[in-house]
């Protein structure tokens, strides 16, 4: 039998893109948090700054504020007339005289350098100091607005918000953010097979029974994507039970995640399920691991809820979620940015055989610059993930030898 072409990776990621209607198309799903909650969600607007920052000229030392013109000969010898901590300001400085300054001091009118105190020594108990090395112009000066100009952009639309940008949120004086709404995400596995750790003791397991990994992972990437997830567990492989659960999660869900189920055996009920309640638009990728990855939607109640079946597969699972899930939630929060790059490294490993279909294979970088490659890549073998720290991006139809270059994904930035 002749069997169609699978759908590329590339072109899957197109399509769901173009699924991907960004949340903010309906203004109810913008809000505005504290800056102290906003990590990890998305600006809906950009951000402006009403100050520059810092707010004026001040001091990158301790030390003293001069004039550069007074400080011409080595060990010039200047009266010390103030002195300015951080947080309050002095007055003028005038031809002859020296201000004792602290880091973040504002810088006093007529100083045109700061002179650390290393390189000066203060007489007199302090009323004058000796400056051994002539400064130059601006020396150790922080200029008023070299950070944040005023009016500048400074975050913009679709930013994901990470500590750096709540602290440079923050430097501008907002108290408050306005973000996207959390995509509302139901997550439920399939598989008469699975059981819960909480529920079974290892010793207790009956045959035939392993328990539900995926539930596990799924969950907390959802959560670092900045979702309001919804764990609707285990659903039953039946046909009812899961047009029962797909038609439920539709009604107050942006998206429905499912695991397993998404193959072509007659107890993999998801896909005749989502035909039935709305539609697939994709099916089964030229990806290994992960093929049997599927997306659709279900329509309820006059809207339409996205649908995303995983393979059952633990490894399958994990990588279709990195692949395909991460860049389609970014879209819907309006992330623009929805690439992860990828690095070149060199193997230090063979991959003899080719396949037909591209490879995300589970490496280590190790202390050489290179990759090891982890021995087991069965789809079914989590370990893999845990011993790796990251993925090669593999094309169809090539083998690998040790020292080729070869296209690296870091796990680290891929779940950040
Ligand atoms: P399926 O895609 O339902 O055919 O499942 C493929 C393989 O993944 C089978 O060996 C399942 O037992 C296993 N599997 C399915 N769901 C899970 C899960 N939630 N956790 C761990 N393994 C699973
Ligand atoms: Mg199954």
């Amino acid at each position: 039998m002749n069997r169609p072409a699978l759908l590329t990776l590339d072109d899957a990621l197109a399509q769901l893109l173009a699924h991907a209607t960004p949340l903010t198309h309906d203004t109810q799903r913008v809000q505005t948090v504290s800056t102290f909650e906003a990590d990890g969600r998305v600006l809906a607007q950009a951000v402006v700054s009403e100050l520059q920052v810092p707010p004026h000229d001040n001091s990158a030392m301790d030390g003293y504020a001069v004039r550069v013109a007074d400080c011409q000969q080595a060990d010039a010898v200047l009266r010390v007339t103030q002195r300015i901590p951080a947080g309050s300001h002095g007055t003028a400085l005038n031809a002859g005289e020296a201000a004792r300054i602290f880091t973040g001091a504002p810088i006093p009118e007529g100083a045109d350098a700061v002179v650390m105190q290393e390189d000066c020594e203060a007489l007199d108990n302090g009323e004058r100091v000796s400056v051994r090395k002539a400064p130059t112009l601006g020396q150790s000066i922080r200029r008023a607005g070299e950070d944040v100009a005023l009016g500048a952009e400074v975050l913009a639309q679709g930013t994901r918000l990470n500590p750096a940008s709540l602290g440079l949120a923050a430097s501008i004086g907002l108290a408050q953010l306005r973000v996207v709404d959390q995509p509302r995400v139901a997550l439920f596995s399939t598989g008469d097979e699975l059981v819960m750790p909480s529920d079974v003791a290892p010793k207790d397991m009956p045959a035939g029974a392993i328990y539900n990994s995926n539930r596990f992972f799924l969950r907390a990437m959802l959560q670092r994507m900045g979702c309001a997830v919804t764990d609707l567990g285990i659903v039953p492989d039946q046909r009812e039970a899961t047009v029962a659960a797909l038609r439920d999660a539709a009604l107050s869900h942006d998206l429905i995640v499912t695991s397993g189920g998404v193959s072509v055996g007659e107890e993999d009920h998801i896909k005749p399920a989502v035909q039935a309640l709305g539609e697939l638009n994709l099916w089964q990728l030229a990806i290994k691991p992960g093929k049997p990855f599927a997306y659709g939607k279900i329509h309820q109640a006059n809207r339409a809820c996205h649908f995303m079946g995983l393979p059952g597969n633990p490894v399958s699972s994990f990588v279709t979620f990195l692949l395909l899930v991460r860049p389609f939630l970014l879209a819907l929060q309006g992330v623009t940015q929805t690439d992860i790059p990828r690095t070149a490294m060199t193997a230090h490993f063979d991959w003899p055989r080719a396949d037909k279909r591209r490879e995300f294979l589970r490496v280590r970088r190790n202390a050489q610059s290179g990759l090891d490659l982890f021995p087991n890549q069965s789809s079914g073998v989590l370990t893999s993930a845990v011993w790796g720290d990251g993925v090669v991006d593999h094309p169809a139809g090539q083998t690998i030898q040790h020292g080729d270059t070869v296209r690296f994904i870091s796990f680290a930035e891929w779940l950040a």
